[in-house]
């Protein structure tokens, strides 16, 4: 339940507003707005009667939300949620490109892709420490050492970085290290880790899990928004299905269905969709010209050498030619009614 107040209400009423949800045993969220402050109800039951609060000094309007997600819906928060990732942004009108390697391989290798993406206009550094690994005869991420390699390429080139945590013990040590956690495909109904994540003083960076519908995905960023974390960006990667021309099926409907239905920012990861180089260019202008708010894709200097996801890595030149039209068409479409 969203309860809208007059656009000159003032500070007492707002708090009256919020002291009369908690007291009917509610819990309350101020949302302030562009034009007017609304307080958003959550915690109570389906039946809740809107009257008991219409009455209340400088209530404007009392609105039923009938959606299983609350926090990250428009209806809570019409305005677009904007990201802050140290001194990037990911949301609203500006567009971001999240690259690097699957995972971070070595010092030097790290030093060699982040001056890439630099060059290439990137604006934040990707780098996996932790990798969720389907065998586990494959490599598995240097772990805290991987992190300070990161850490030391960001310091360098000024990029801030993501890096995923898979568990609740590595959500604590990248969240010393990160500027941004990565939650991925595989662990976007870990609730507990969410609401970990919820807890962490850092943007989640929330892949869409691959057989998760996007409603399941709106639901699982509900539960950090929840759990008091409002710095959530969601990353649309595909989805499984029976086709095997590409590693999952980039789901482009999702990125207009979750702009319409939620204020968070979406971003599009070209290249655990594509799987394969060739595809992960024409996959990302894609998502771009979708209203994508940004991407996050694989690169890497060497790929044949890669210890992680080789065949999907981008070369050097492919990164340049992505950066540059990815932004090109947002820009082109920035203000268009799609
Ligand atoms: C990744 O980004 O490194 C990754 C493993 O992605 P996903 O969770 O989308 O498979
Ligand atoms: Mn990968």
């Amino acid at each position: 339940m969203l309860i809208v107040m007059d656009k000159n209400a003032d500070d007492a009423k707002i708090d009256g507003v919020v002291a009369a949800v908690e007291k009917a045993g509610f819990s309350a969220r101020r949302i302030p707005g562009g034009h007017r402050t609304a307080v958003g109800v959550i915690h109570n039951g389906k039946n809740t009667d809107p009257d008991r609060f219409l009455n209340l000094p400088g209530v404007r309007e009392v609105i039923p939300v009938t959606k299983p997600y609350k926090l990250v819906s428009r209806e809570f928060k019409p305005e677009d949620t904007v990201v802050k990732v140290k001194n990037a942004v990911i949301g609203g009108s500006s567009f971001a490109v999240i690259a690097g390697p699957c995972a971070v391989e070595s010092r030097e290798q790290t030093d060699i892709i982040a001056d890439m993406v630099k060059k290439s206009g990137g604006t934040i550094l990707r780098g996996g420490a932790f990798k969720p690994r389907t065998s586990p005869y494959s490599f598995q991420g240097l772990g805290e050492d991987g992190l300070k390699i990161l850490a030391a390429a960001s310091d360098r080139t000024g990029l801030p970085f993501v890096s995923e945590a898979v568990d609740e013990e590595s959500l604590e040590i990248v969240a010393r290290y990160a500027d941004m956690i990565q939650i991925g495909a595989r662990n976007m109904q870990n609730f507990s880790l969410l609401k970990k994540a919820g807890a962490v003083k850092r943007p989640i960076l929330l892949k869409r899990g691959i057989c998760a519908t996007v409603e399941e995905l709106l639901m699982a960023a509900e539960y950090i928004l929840e759990a008091g974390n409002p710095d959530v960006v969601l990353c649309e990667r595909g989805v499984r299905t029976f086709a095997d021309h590409c590693r999952n099926i980039l789901d482009l409907s999702a990125v207009t269905v979750i702009r319409k239905e939620s204020h968070l920012p979406v971003i599009v990861d070209p290249s655990h969709s594509a799987g394969r180089r060739e595809q992960v260019v024409p996959l990302g202008l894609a998502a771009a010209a979708a209203g994508a708010q940004g991407l996050i894709a694989e690169v890497h200097h060497c790929p044949e050498e890669a210890l992680c996801d080789g065949a999907q890595a981008l070369l050097p030149n492919q990164l340049d030619i992505l950066c540059k039209l990815s932004c090109q068409i947002s820009e082109m479409i920035k203000g268009a009614a799609i």
